[in-house]
């Protein structure tokens, strides 16, 4: 199924610099900031630059460059923000069913307490 990107989306004008975000990390193709209602003591969100807008759409239709760049840049958030002794989570919402509130593809890195069991 096509996806249809609205590029009036909070990330997008992140990205293009009109709304101001707390940047982690920054590369090519890829940019890590704090989520703005942080639901733990590390909450970052990564985003990839391109414009897609979920999981599946960015590993349909990304090219090998941005998904490289993109796990790596989750890889690097993870030990620069020292969760890896301790452990995380990564979440990526999708869709009405997903409860995603942001259209623009972004995988939510949370840390630092215990963060209690997901799925049963
Ligand atoms: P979703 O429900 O997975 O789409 O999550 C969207 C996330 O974006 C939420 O955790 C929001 O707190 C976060 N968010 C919304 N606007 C901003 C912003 O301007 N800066 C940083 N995070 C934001």
């Amino acid at each position: 199924m096509p996806y249809s990107y609205d590029n009036q989306n909070i990330f997008a004008k992140i990205l293009r610099g009109e709304i101001p975000n707390d940047t982690v990390m920054e590369t090519d193709h890829t940019l890590a900031f704090r989520d703005i209602h942080p639901q733990a003591p590390v909450h970052v969100l990564v985003v990839p630059k391109g414009s897609y807008v979920c999981y599946d759409h960015f590993a349909r239709d990304a090219s090998d460059a941005e998904i490289v760049d993109f796990n790596r840049v989750i890889a690097r958030v993870v030990e620069q923000e020292g969760l890896q002794a301790d452990g995380y989570r990564t979440i990526s919402n999708a869709g009405e069913a997903g409860v995603q509130e942001v259209p623009h593809l972004h995988v939510h890195i949370l840390g630092g307490r215990p963060l209690g069991r997901m799925l049963s």
